[in-house]
């Protein structure tokens, strides 16, 4: 039977948080006049943490955030253009074109006769469904699962419900937190492959407990195909 690969799919598949880097900092710019940089960037992080149980993850819950937290800081000041400024700013996200990161495609070229490969994902399920088909790459995965959280009962049931074996798993991520933690918890093996940039909400320290037999660290999802083939990992 084969080995079943997981790809988690921001920021491993394509660019995202380089987004969301971008628009952050244009949304500095477009308040300026009411809040400096600095403050604005604490308290944005401060509102999506607390908006996280009811928004969930992605742009939608991203753009409120960003228009809660100046009407706070402006007192109630800002006004209904800049809101709209706001709003299109996320419109302009939700709209942003898909750059699959460099060698991914290669790489699950180079996997998918050898392995099942799946998707798993967390976030808006409109937006994710939508990123997933402007990618070209759908066709490639023989499951994809767009879930709202990331955590070990996510992960087990979907295991479970796909009749997967942990030790007959390996999920592939950029998030410690999202994509290795959990797993390595669970018992299952991780490939980590860092993204030049990490959400400030998604950051967590490096798990001493854990050691390479649990999960690696890449450098480059092309550096998959080979390290598969050389390590029984
Ligand atoms: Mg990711």
């Amino acid at each position: 039977m084969k080995r079943t690969i997981a790809f988690d799919a921001d920021d491993t598949l394509w660019h995202n948080e380089s987004i969301f880097h971008k628009t952050t900092l244009t949304f500095k710019d477009l308040v300026s006049h009411y809040v400096s940089p600095k403050v604005l960037e604490g308290k944005l992080y401060e509102v999506e943490r607390r908006n996280l149980a009811l928004f969930g993850y992605g742009i939608k819950g991203f753009m409120l955030s960003m228009i809660e937290t100046i009407i706070e800081l402006s007192e109630g000041k800002v006004n209904a253009i800049e809101i709209q400024q706001i709003i299109d700013l996320g419109k302009y996200m939700l709209t942003h074109p898909i750059h699959v990161l460099a060698g991914v495609e290669e790489t699950i070229l180079a996997l998918k006769d050898d392995y099942k490969l799946i998707v798993i994902t967390k976030g808006d399920l409109l937006d994710q469904e939508s990123k997933i088909a402007r990618s070209g790459l759908a066709d490639y995965f023989e499951q994809i699962e767009i879930v709202s959280e990331k955590d070990e009962k996510t992960y087990a049931e979907i295991l479970k419900r796909s009749k997967i074996d942990i030790n007959n798993f390996l999920m592939i991520g950029n998030s410690l937190k999202s994509d290795i933690l959990p797993i390595c918890n669970l018992g299952g093996k991780a490939v980590h492959i860092p993204y030049h940039l990490t959400w400030e909400l998604d950051k967590v320290e490096k798990p001493h407990h854990f050691n390479e037999q649990h999960y690696v660290t890449l450098e480059s999802v092309t550096l998959l195909p080979q390290f598969l083939q050389e390590n029984t990992f």
